[in-house]
């Protein structure tokens, strides 16, 4: 991963997350305030828009700069996750000069234990966490075990789907879904779908390479 890898994977996400426009909006209106679709847009045009910064950067520093955009731009509770997420990610592979999965691997891992402690989350309370604890633990394991990048990428996008549809039948204790009780249930968390949604344009941009390699 470089950071010309990088922002090949937000441009992906980009395009997947205008693509999901409908879903993911009408998902925060439905037991949320109806802002998470502009946040997450906001948050990729942002980055879009500094591809050129990025480009010159070590993968550790073109993440540590998107985290901070993102800190500056995206409000909602949204914001300073997804922020923790990538300079925790960034700081992790700060000493790694080439990553390879593993290596990626275990800045994702660290990334969302950044959200996790920032949020003051779990897995189980219908929020992102659900398909991003799944995924990081998901992809430390095949990492670990040699998988290679197109094995990971299919079964990554899997373990998204399954930790999406996870928080349908929830009850929300975290974010503003939390004081609705049991109306909650029945519906999919939008932070949780804009995850998978991200997730699958990534693992699907490494699919369509002629050659894999690593993540
Ligand atoms: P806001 O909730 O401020 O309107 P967004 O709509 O952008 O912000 O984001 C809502 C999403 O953020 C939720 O769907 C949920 O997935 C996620 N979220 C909210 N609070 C937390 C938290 N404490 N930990 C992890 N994720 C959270
Ligand atoms: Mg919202």
């Amino acid at each position: 991963m470089n950071s010309d890898t990088i922002n090949h994977m937000a441009a992906a996400i980009r395009t997947a997350i205008l693509a999901h426009e409908a879903d993911i909006e009408s998902l925060d209106r439905e037991i949320g305030d109806g802002d998470h679709y502009i946040n997450m847009k906001r948050g990729c045009e942002a980055i879009s828009n500094i591809a050129a910064e990025l480009a010159p950067l070590a993968a550790a520093d073109a993440l540590n700069k998107i985290g901070m955009k993102l800190l500056s731009t995206i409000g909602g509770a949204s914001g300073p996750l997804f922020a923790s997420f990538f300079i925790s990610m960034g700081k992790t592979l700060k000493t790694v000069a080439t990553p390879a999965s593993n290596d990626i691997a275990l800045a994702f891992a660290a990334g969302v234990e950044a959200i996790m402690q920032r949020g003051k989350a779990q897995a189980g309370e219908k929020t992102m966490l659900d398909v991003l604890i799944p995924v990081a633990f998901a992809f430390t394991q095949l990492a670990e075990q040699g998988k290679s990048a197109a094995e990971i990428a299919t079964a990554l996008k899997q373990v998204a789907s399954e930790g999406l549809e996870s928080t349908r039948n929830l009850l929300a204790t975290k974010g503003r879904a939390a004081g609705l009780g049991e109306r909650a249930i029945g519906h999919l968390d939008a932070g949780a779908k804009s995850c998978q949604v991200m997730i699958h344009a990534v693992c699907d941009q490494v699919l369509a390479r002629p050659d894999p390699g690593a993540i």
